[in-house]
């Protein structure tokens, strides 16, 4: 892994000594407003406390600051002149030296990072090489549905139950270790890509290694493109659990074959993703299984330092009626003991008690140990980041500070790719490639519009397909884009309610295009820094076509039921059977007698199109307007 330079911000620990060169001290300069006095020098460290006596701000407002990079600053710790800088200019003050290191920084941010990407690493990147150990690699098991995720993880814990390794019994705390020759592997309790995907999108890396279930019977089936897609998104290396093995209509090699149209190419195949035939009825080759897992760790060369402060991951969490808020954390990195004062995600709290999973009180957990842990005030949510502070009274600003950026965070962007910001964002040097997520109505487009988008890539940009699928865009769609910062593009096919309101929540830029040229030319734009805020479509609402009305000879009048959103006068599409038969627009719209300007959801109405009178019952009415915003769905 790339470890760039962003990526070890902030947590310049207080391990090691500050380094202080130049005649600089914080009190000698607090005096003035340094706005007044134009730029300030920087020392190369300084402390959260001390740059904010420097420019006489609230601490936690220098912690906002940092949040917002990612950096989850305590008001002791020291952080390095070039984040210091960054501080500095957004809280608008100027720095003499850095600003040519700034300027230069920017585009530094890994091979194809972008800055949310980068700093959400920057958490669990280590800094401190000699107390550096190797650790237990971190397991989610995942792949289409009734492929046998559920099964296998049973099958695998079994064993090593069964082995008589640990007494107890086992509880299910959202993590679950198994232990072979002496060393551990932990995995996920809750398979499937969209758990893996719903934490990345709250910044957590959790996950090492990913295994994806194909059932030998079944083959490659929509889901397992997903979780292939989401698994790479992330640059988690992939092991390809061949399940149901036992069956007699078990096809290994379908499935090797539809991997590598997946691209995914199994070693036997010439490629390097490991596969291993397994069942988890017959129980063969579980142990194979967990050996390549722990092969494929070793080549990763996982490491820690449990010497350190800890940090880690929720993933699980409930409000129990005796105990309180009850939250599973896997330790990521150090050690969480029994006693430290914690902040995890908005709520922080004091650990009371640790246990493991056989519901034993345990004083420590250490790197790839999942724990449950008591004390919280308030049940976080899966994907929250853990992290252990000096004292409350840190916890307090931090947790404040953390509100503070939520607040901003609702009123302007959030920073994410957008088609309009594209431009500038390869100008600034945040943006190396363009990621996209492409759904269309029917596979056979996918090829010509991911070769369209091929085409468009450019010295200083690439075009990365993240995933591309047939079908409506989902929940996973925009949760993958939310969690790689990457657009989602719709083809002659619709977006589900539940995915709009999540792009909206998550503002991620959805655009949907009914011809390939119009998709390309816009990128085309978009990366020329051209795509000007034009007259987009809004789709405002849909109606269901309940009943027939003929009037005159032609014309229909279409009684209909608003399902969402609202209708109004404009353009309209028919949707029959998931297509479209007709772009049109919506002539005529009226409650009862009366002409009407909008109709609202769960009314009813008469529809009368322009153009398109065949009409049947069942069809949906889709209209929309045209604004002169942008195409995105979510602005
Ligand atoms: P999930 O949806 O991917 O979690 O799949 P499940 O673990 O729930 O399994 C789906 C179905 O496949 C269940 O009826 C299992 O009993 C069955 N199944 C799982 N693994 C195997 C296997 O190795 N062999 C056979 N024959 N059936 C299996």
């Amino acid at each position: 892994m790339a470890r760039s330079r962003s990526g070890t911000r902030g947590r310049r620990g207080p391990r090691k000594p500050p380094r202080r060169d130049g005649a600089f001290t914080a009190s000698s300069v607090q005096t003035a407003d340094p706005r007044e006095r134009g730029a300030v020098e920087l020392p190369p460290t300084i402390t959260v406390k001390e740059l904010a006596e420097l420019f006489g701000v609230n601490p936690a407002d220098v912690i906002r600051e940092l949040i917002k990079s990612g950096i989850f600053a305590t008001i002791n710790q020291l952080i390095d002149r070039d984040t210091a800088a960054l501080v500095a200019s957004e809280l608008g003050y100027e720095v003499a030296e850095p600003q040519a290191a700034l300027a230069g920084e920017s585009g530094d941010d890994g091979e194809d990072g972008t800055p949310s990407e980068a700093t959400k690493e920057e958490l669990f990147t280590e800094d401190d090489d000699a107390n550096l150990v190797s650790r237990a690699p971190i397991v989610t098991v995942m792949g289409h549905v009734d492929h046998g995720k559920t099964s296998l993880l049973d099958a695998i814990r079994s064993t090593t139950v069964a082995a008589g390794e640990r007494g107890g019994i086992t509880q299910h705390i959202g993590a679950s270790e198994v232990t072979k020759d002496g060393r551990r592997v932990v995995f996920l309790d809750t398979p499937g890509h969209e758990a893996f995907t719903a934490m990345r999108a709250r910044g957590a890396k959790v996950t090492d290694i990913a295994i994806v279930v194909v059932a030998a019977d079944d083959g490659v089936m929509p889901q397992t493109l997903e979780a292939i897609s989401h698994a790479k998104a992330a640059k988690v290396p992939i092991i390809i659990a061949m399940n149901k093995m036992d069956k007699p209509d078990a096809n290994p090699d379908r499935v090797k074959t539809e991997l590598t149209e997946a691209g995914v190419v199994v070693e036997e195949y010439g490629g390097d993703t490991p596969l291993v035939p397994v069942s988890a009825k017959s129980r063969l080759g579980l142990d194979d299984l967990v050996d390549m897992v722990l092969l494929v760790a070793d080549l990763q060369d996982l490491k820690a330092n449990p010497k350190r402060s800890a940090i880690g991951t929720i993933v699980e969490a409930r409000m129990d009626r005796t105990r309180g808020a009850v939250a599973t954390a896997l330790v990521q990195t150090g050690t969480l003991r029994v006693g430290d004062v914690i902040v995890v995600g908005e709520t922080y709290g004091r650990v009371r008690a640790l246990e493991n999973d056989r519901g034993k009180r345990i004083p420590k957990a250490g790197p790839a140990t999942a724990a449950v842990v008591l004390g919280l005030s308030e049940v976080p949510e899966a994907g929250d980041i853990l992290r252990v502070v000096a004292d409350e009274k840190e916890a307090r600003t931090m947790v404040e500070a953390r509100h503070a950026q939520l607040a901003a965070k609702g009123g302007e962007g959030s920073g994410r790719a957008t088609l309009e910001d594209l431009y500038k964002q390869i100008q600034a040097g945040q943006a190396k490639e363009l990621r996209i997520i492409l759904k269309a109505d029917v596979s056979g487009s996918l090829g010509a519009i991911t070769h369209a988008l091929g085409q468009l890539a450019t010295d200083e940009v690439k075009i990365n397909i993240l995933h591309e699928g047939a079908g409506e865009i989902t929940d996973n769609d925009i949760l993958l884009a939310s969690a790689s910062n990457a657009i989602v593009v719709g083809f002659s096919t619709k977006i589900t309610d539940t995915a709009r309101r999540a792009a909206e929540t998550e503002k991620v830029d959805v655009r949907m295009y009914d011809i390939i040229y119009q998709l390309t030319d816009d990128i085309e734009k978009a990366l020329g820094g051209l795509l000007e805020p034009e007259l987009v479509e809004v789709v405002e609402g849909r109606a269901e076509v309940r009943k027939l009305i003929k009037v005159g000879k032609t014309t229909v009048i279409a009684g209909s039921y608003v399902t969402d959103g609202r209708m109004v006068k404009g353009g309209a599409r028919v949707w029959r059977g998931g297509k479209i038969v007709a772009t049109d627009r919506i002539e005529s719209l009226r409650r009862f007698r009366d002409d009407v300007r909008e109709v609202a959801q769960g009314f009813e109405c008469g529809i009368g199109l322009a153009g398109f009178h065949d009409l049947e019952e069942g069809d949906i009415i889709e209209c929309f307007t045209t604004q002169s915003v942008s195409r995105s769905l979510t602005n």
